[in-house]
């Protein structure tokens, strides 16, 4: 059975040690293609993630969503309301500092293993684990050192590759000319293999995407692991583990997101930002002013009306700010 995630702070390692298939749900390739049936209200990705969930939940299959954002909730609202269908609701706390934080997590994810095993996985022995789950480390590590080795599209699709079958499809050849291009940052809500042209226009206008930083970008691998050495011991370090590589902008306080952005940013010489959210994400709209004040970079924000490379407001604004940077 294939497990569809609408997050990648959900486990997909651990969809897998139960012998089920995840696919993230947020990288499927049809993804900001469809026409969603939606009310209005629904941020464009959450309607879709829905409307996709829908389809595989009709044919058989599991998906999950999170309770990052009212929109995801009620994405699952609308998909678990027929009793018949697989789909469960992975509750991750917004506090990440308390003891408090952790226990709910760790209670989660026994609920998360037990839905698991009611749609038929079953956890596989312990060396086979730990062999997942290293190679899902190694995966992810692989793909964090190669942000420098492709240009901006080939990048995100490595990652969504890895997200939706678990292939590591890094090159060894570097595609990408060093130096060419005034560094940018694009930051934000999740960008679909629909809207890669944003980097591509990017690239096109003289800017070079240095870090991707949003929900389906290089932001997703998680943090690294602690400490080296495997991690696979105890079901305790493996939650624990799962829980503390979460980078997001819903958690309170958000310091983790802006700590791990501004190492990117300070190591890589950004010059300017282009924040990136979906129409009717409040959350990431809201944060212009705080990702000026913190870095004190030019800022662009892009939405996802204008997410065509082609789009010749798009290709204008995408020119212009890049005038501003050089
Ligand atoms: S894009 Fe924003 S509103 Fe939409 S699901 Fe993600 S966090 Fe929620």
């Amino acid at each position: 059975m294939e497990v569809y995630l609408a997050s990648p702070w959900i486990p997909r390692e651990w969809v897998e040690v139960h012998g089920l298939v995840p696919r993230g749900l947020f990288c499927a390739p049809v993804l900001g293609t469809l026409t969603p049936r939606m009310a209005e209200g629904i941020c464009s990705f959450a309607q879709q993630s829905l409307e996709l969930a829908r389809r595989y939940c009709d044919r058989g299959d599991a998906v999950v969503f999170v309770s990052s954002c009212d929109q995801m909730r009620r994405g699952f609202d609308l998909v678990g309301e027929q009793e018949t269908s697989n789909a469960f609701l992975f509750n991750l706390p917004a506090t990440w500092q308390s003891d408090a934080a952790w226990r709910l997590f760790r209670l989660e994810f026994e609920r998360f293993t037990r839905f698991l095993e009611r749609i038929g996985g079953h956890r596989q022995a312990d060396e086979s684990v730990a062999i997942i789950i290293d190679t899902a480390l190694g995966a992810r590590a692989k793909l964090r050192s190669s942000w420098n080795k492709l240009r901006a599209r080939g990048f995100a699709e490595c990652i969504a590759r890895l997200h939706w079958d678990g292939c590591t499809i890094v090159e060894s050849v570097s595609d990408v000319n060093g130096d060419a291009g005034v560094p940018v940052a694009v930051v934000g809500g999740p960008l679909t293999p629909a809207q890669w042209g944003i980097l591509d226009a990017i690239e096109s206008a003289g800017g070079r995407v240095v870090l991707n930083a949003t929900e389906t970008g290089e932001r997703s691998l998680g943090l690294e692991m602690p400490r080296p050495g495997r991690i696979a011991g105890s079901i305790d370090s493996l939650a624990r583990f799962f829980f503390s590589r979460i980078i997001d902008v819903w958690q309170r306080p958000n310091t983790r997101l802006y700590d791990w952005v501004r190492e990117r940013i300070e190591e890589r010489n950004v010059r300017g930002i282009v924040l990136w959210h979906h129409v009717g994400c409040d959350l990431w709209r809201a944060e212009a002013a705080s990702l000026r004040e913190a870095f004190g970079l030019p800022i662009l924000t892009l939405d996802s009306e204008q997410a065509y490379s082609d789009h010749p407001r798009l290709m204008h604004r995408i020119a212009a700010f890049m005038e501003i940077l050089r």
